[in-house]
């Protein structure tokens, strides 16, 4: 997919490691190419990263030890088509009462059915993992895709130096 459309003010598809929100705003362009975006969730600022380009980076990082096989990535198109299937009012699972209600937090995992505490969305379930990197989760308010931790490939991307967000969560959970 081309940035051939964007330009400052547009809505983008990023990932926000603070509160895990997708959407963004462009802020700032290089040439044709998105530099900075705010998400719309918790106005964070951060570089942009094509979520399909951090992820072929994180592969292509990751190719020392043998990756799991993933089912290829569903296009936008089918993406659309899977939201639109789904009831807008009410979560297509039942809560899990077994399961403990968990915080959100970037770097946790999440099952289907499980209950979530949102620092923004309030109380929610977990109605689908996709792709082990984004959870899709029913609030009062509506469905909302969060981005969580992939486990091989966030452990290639954090390598060396530990990140600043990481601090930001502890400071999200104890409001
Ligand atoms: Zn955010």
């Amino acid at each position: 997919m081309g940035n051939m459309k964007a330009s400052v003010g547009a809505d983008v598809e990023s990932i926000c490691r603070k509160c895990g929100d997708v959407w963004h705003v462009i802020v700032a362009m290089v040439e044709d190419d998105i530099a900075k975006v705010q998400c719309k969730q918790c106005n964070g600022l951060h570089k942009y990263k094509d979520p399909d380009v951090a992820e072929a980076e994180a592969k292509t990082k990751a190719t020392k030890k043998p990756a799991k096989k993933r089912a290829p990535a569903m296009t936008a198109a089918q993406k659309k088509a899977a939201a639109a299937a789904k009831p807008k009012s009410k979560a297509t699972v039942a809560p899990n009462l077994k399961l403990p209600t968990k915080p959100y937090k970037f770097s946790d995992t999440f099952v289907s059915g499980q209950r979530i505490d949102h620092v923004k969305f309030g109380t929610g379930v977990v109605e689908d993992v996709i792709d082990g990197g984004k959870i899709e989760v029913f609030f009062p308010e509506g469905r909302k895709v969060l981005a969580i931790k992939k486990p091989e490939a966030t452990l290639a991307t954090l390598g060396d130096s530990r990140p600043a967000w990481l601090d930001d969560l502890k400071t999200i959970k104890s409001e």
